[in-house]
């Protein structure tokens, strides 16, 4: 069986990059740049003003000048005429300096009167003038392959007029429950049944990581219902299923799969919850089954599946970081797993403290709702003490600040 860090590297070493496209600028965020961007032109494309003020020549403002106002370049304006010798030109932020030009004076340290614009401070060559090529070279490489497209490279893209992005595409993942006991959303809950919530925890998870779900729905508990719907699955970039992967007579996921050509990597996981968990592969395509109690199944799509997607999205720092947090309270487990205990995080001081979240059996969920993050409890410990520093993933950073 292994280790938790020996299923994830197992399965990081299993997948790739699925292939790339070209799509519109707004449905980039949040993918993966595939090839490197190259600058097309100068960024500013001209020499243009910072400033709301005057255009002049630096050396006519050696001391206190009065000069005549020969004209007026607004944003998005052009210069029409040449800077003459005790001249100035009125200019609006953006707008091209016209030539012989060396310097803008901003309004607020001038006085307008009769034509002429007093220019009551001193006057560097060169102030507030944004050079051509400042910021980018024509033929600079403005964003390298492999870059996590946010706000700031929009800006950079759509700046260079880039409307259609080559980046890494996103993952299509098929989602598969099983079990006689689920209805789906919508249908009247009889006795005995519980609603599919999996299927939607694990879209949600998806999305939020960017990768398109392929919700099949339920597969009941025997083999011809098993097989229908994951011969679907298996014609997604990765498939997914929940439940049905422990040790009882109705668990048929391992054994079906099997069936349809599906090579068993590993079954079982040296961690809790989701110690169930099996992991196999047909034609390069990975297959996860996930155990079915919801905790389970989010804690090991955070811990094991989410790397592998974000992989084969093309992306470069797949396994988040652990931090330490402070635990607060006495913590006990079972030797022999490693264990994901749901935590309530606070800041205080510059460190995080960690408090459990509550009941950590599997079959309670409240207490994934109220965590902010998964303290990662060693397989041989089996105390932890207050005080103890415990490595944590975070969830999410709406946590109590306590102290700043
Ligand atoms: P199993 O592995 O099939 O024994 O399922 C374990 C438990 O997970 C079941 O008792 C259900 O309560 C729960 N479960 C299984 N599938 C789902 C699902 N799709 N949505 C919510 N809970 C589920
Ligand atoms: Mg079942």
């Amino acid at each position: 069986m292994p280790t938790f860090e020996e299923a994830r590297s197992i399965i990081l070493g299993s997948v790739a990059p699925l292939g790339t496209e070209r799509v519109a600028l707004l449905d980039s965020p949040g993918m993966v740049i595939a090839e490197d961007i190259i600058a097309p032109w100068d960024m500013p494309g001209y020499d243009n003003s910072a400033m709301d003020g005057f255009a002049v020549r630096a050396d006519d403002c050696l001391e206190k000048a009065n000069l005549r106002i020969i004209g007026y370049i607004p944003a998005g304006g052009v210069a029409t005429n040449r800077l003459e010798t005790g001249c100035a030109i009125k200019i609006m932020t953006g707008a091209p300096v016209p030539d012989g030009c060396d310097a803008i004076v901003p309004f607020e340290e001038t006085e307008e009167a009769d034509g002429h614009v007093l220019i009551r401070e001193d006057v560097r060559a060169r102030q507030h003038i944004r050079f051509q090529g400042e910021d980018v070279r024509s033929g600079e490489t403005i964003i390298p392959a492999g870059t996590l497209i946010r706000p700031p490279e929009v800006s950079m893209l759509a700046s260079f007029g880039k409307a259609f992005v080559p980046v890494w595409r996103k993952a299509r993942v098929a989602i598969l429950s099983t079990g006689d006991e689920l209805i789906e959303l919508g249908q009247s809950l009889e006795p005995g049944k519980i609603i599919n919530s999996n299927a939607l925890s694990l879209a949600a998870a998806v999305k939020e990581i960017g990768a398109h779900p392929v919700i099949l729905g339920i597969a009941m508990d025997n083999p011809e219902s098993h097989r229908e719907k994951m011969l679907e699955g298996l014609k997604a970039d990765a498939f997914i299923t929940s439940a049905g992967v422990s040790a009882g007579d109705r668990d048929l996921v391992r054994e079906v799969l099997a069936e349809l050509g599906v090579e068993q990597i590993f079954w079982r996981v040296d961690i809790k919850p989701g110690g169930p968990t099996a992991y196999g592969m047909k034609e390069g395509k990975p297959v996860f089954s996930l155990p079915g109690n919801p905790v389970s199944t989010m804690v090991t799509f955070e811990e094991l599946v989410r790397p592998a997607l974000l992989k084969m999205m093309g992306h470069r720092r797949v396994i988040k970081p652990f931090v330490k947090a402070v635990l607060q309270g006495k913590v006990r487990k079972k030797p022999g797993k490693v264990n994901f205990l749901r935590v309530r995080l606070a800041w205080e001081n510059g460190r995080y403290l960690a408090y459990s979240s509550g009941d950590q059996n599997t079959g309670i969920l409240k207490t994934m709702l109220l965590a902010d993050a998964m303290a990662k409890l060693p397989a041989d410990r089996t105390e932890f003490a207050p005080g103890e520093e415990v490595d944590v993933h975070i969830l999410c950073s709406n946590f109590d600040m306590l102290e700043e």
